[in-house]
């Protein structure tokens, strides 16, 4: 467990079902600020559904439901995120994930990148550039494509897609990164960027990654979260 001042997300006693399948039982734990924790655990452990409850993404599952806490520090105070003071839209903002499979929408470089922006409102355009041009730089993709900005996202390769999809979580600068097995997809070579990255990207962002790589664990993650039954076995 993190040290007390350095928490950025709090679990208590988390219970979750998919109708009668109950996935996580009673969970408590807290995920250190500014670190990269990694989640493993064998296949239908409920990795992947963790990371959901992070930003809600399962609330439109019917029969789901979840009973217990989660806060996350945001703006530089603790919010319940299942309280119905909690804006979604804000708390998708600051809370970015990307998935096993690049998933690029069928547009160009640039647009992928500045989509979250549109559907937040950014209308300037010169902000929007600057916005683009600084996640594709954090996401160590600019340099490869620079040149190539109006491009159909898809011509990339799978390891330059999984960057890009992460230069679209980042360009909200969420302060929480959920990572779904980004490299389960992706060759040795574009394995180890995509983790280079992972390490320089928690220096901004609190990062919680699945992943089924134990080597890869040792080399990425500083906090290590093993699910099995339901239940967290190590802390
Ligand atoms: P992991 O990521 O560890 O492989 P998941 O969180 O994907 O595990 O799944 C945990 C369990 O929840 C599995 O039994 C899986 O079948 C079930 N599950 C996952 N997603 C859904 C869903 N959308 N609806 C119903 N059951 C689900
Ligand atoms: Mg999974």
């Amino acid at each position: 467990m993190p040290p007390p001042g350095d928490v950025k997300i709090k679990v208590r006693n988390l219970s979750f079902a998919y109708k009668e399948n109950t996935v996580l039982k009673d969970l408590t734990l807290d995920i250190a600020a500014l670190a990269v924790t990694a989640v493993v655990g064998p296949s239908g452990q409920g990795k992947s559904t963790l990371l959901s409850i992070f930003n809600r993404l399962w609330e439109d599952i019917p029969g789901a439901h979840l009973r217990g806490r989660v806060h996350i520090h945001l703006n530089g105070d603790y919010q319940d995120i299942y309280h119905r003071s909690c804006s979604l839209p804000a708390l998708r903002r600051q809370v970015g994930m990307v998935f096993q499979i690049p998933n690029p929408l069928p547009m160009s470089i640039y647009k992928n990148v500045a989509f979250p922006l549109k559907l937040s409102g950014e209308s300037n355009k010169r902000q929007k550039r600057l916005a683009v041009e600084r996640a594709l730089k954090q996401a160590f993709l600019w340099d490869e494509v620079q040149d190539r900005l109006h491009e159909d996202a898809r011509h990339l390769s799978g390891g330059q897609q999984q960057r890009l999809c992460i230069a679209r979580a980042l360009v909200l600068k969420p302060e929480v990164l959920l990572l779904d097995e980004p490299t389960s997809s992706l060759d040795a070579a574009a394995t180890e960027i995509v983790e280079q990255l992972i390490m320089r990207l928690k220096e901004n962002c609190t990062i919680v990654m699945v992943s089924h790589d134990m080597a890869q664990v040792e080399r990425v993650a500083d906090y290590g979260l093993t699910l099995l039954g339901g239940r967290v076995v190590n802390k």
